[in-house]
């Protein structure tokens, strides 16, 4: 039987202090700009756009500090804001994570290439690995918001161009087809992007290295399905006819669906075998983090709502509004906004 992980998703008031806030911050912003030295936002017709990255630091503001958020400035301008109160979060889970050897294959299987990686421990290295995932998974699925015209159709609509992703509280009637939906639009498109960037992180890693490509691919999965059961935890239980968010055991499996196109245009070769790995590392996480007796939905339903939220997106004319990333030079800045 798999050891189960418990961990507290309760935050101590007294580990909250500036120092701690501070470094996750650093350590935060310093993962995105790694991800975006080249990164440029245009529209349509190949105007800039500016893309501006922060962490809202201020745990007064309880609702901001505990979320992320994408959101539309100006005319030229979009915002992508995560909350310090996330991030630590983030660090108990990776600490988590790491505290418990058979939870993930890199723990068992992932070899030291360099003395410094020696020194520094294989849970110090890994626990980092495992926190920069969670924060480019929020910061893809925030990216994915504005590159896929969600916060323009929402303007077009007349309402608010913000998305905030906690909590998943009960949305108003009138949009809440639109917002599932878009949710999967954000997942598809953030799930490729954080697999890519993954993928070459792993196979280039200067100091760590996994025995096997699959044991990875197992690790990517338990760590979305990870992600999803800790949403779980920090949203309140209502029924999925009223969630702005689609349920999170769906997200999970929706997010590893829509990796089939990854794997079959770059890892052709062994595509079954890694997309296995990775359906068996979500369910483990599924199965075991916070678990409630939870039934997995099938592949069919899967698929079938995969559908429904892509023809979703097609009849509400979101792709009218779609932005493109381009890579030369950037039009982001991270951690230096100017209020
Ligand atoms: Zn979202």
């Amino acid at each position: 039987m798999k050891k189960i992980i418990y961990l507290s998703m309760a935050i101590h008031p007294e580990d909250v202090t500036v120092e701690v806030i501070k470094r996750l911050r650093d350590d935060a912003l310093g993962h995105v700009r790694s991800l975006t030295p080249k990164m440029r936002l245009v529209t349509k017709a190949d105007d800039p756009l500016a893309v501006e990255v922060d962490i809202d630091t201020n745990p007064k503001d309880r609702f901001r500090f505990y979320n992320a958020y994408a959101g539309k400035v100006d005319q030229h301008r979009y915002r992508i804001r995560i909350g310090a109160g996330l991030l630590l979060q983030f660090d108990v889970f990776a600490q988590a994570m790491v505290a418990d050897e058979t939870v993930l294959k890199g723990m068992r299987s992932a070899r030291f290439l360099t003395d410094a990686a020696r020194a520094l421990g294989k849970a110090r290295l890994l626990h980092d690995f495992f926190f920069h995932f969670m924060v480019s998974a929020v910061f893809w699925h925030e990216l994915a918001h504005i590159v896929l015209g969600h916060l323009d159709w929402l303007g077009a609509q007349g309402s608010e161009q913000a998305l905030f992703e906690l909590p998943m509280a009960a949305s108003h009637e009138d949009v809440r087809g639109a917002s599932q939906s878009l949710e999967y639009d954000a997942d598809r498109q953030a799930s490729k992007w954080l697999l890519a960037v993954v993928d070459l992180a792993l196979s280039n890693n200067p100091s760590l290295r996994y025995a096997e490509d699959a044991d990875r691919f197992y690790d990517f999965g338990f760590l979305i399905g990870f992600i999803f059961r800790a949403l779980d935890a920090l949203e309140s239980k209502i029924p999925d006819c009223k969630r702005v968010h689609p349920d999170n055991n769906v997200r999970t499996l929706a997010s590893l669906h829509y990796l089939d196109t990854y794997f079959d245009q770059y890892r052709s070769s062994r595509k079954v075998e890694y997309r296995i790995a990775c359906l068996e590392g979500a369910k483990a996480a599924l199965q075991s983090v916070l678990h409630d007796q939870i039934r997995l939905p099938d592949q069919a339903e899967i698929i079938l709502n995969c559908a429904r939220a892509d023809m979703t997106i097609e009849t509400l004319g979101v792709r009218a509004h779609q932005l493109k990333l381009v890579n030369d030079k950037t039009t982001f800045s991270v951690g230096k906004i100017l209020e």
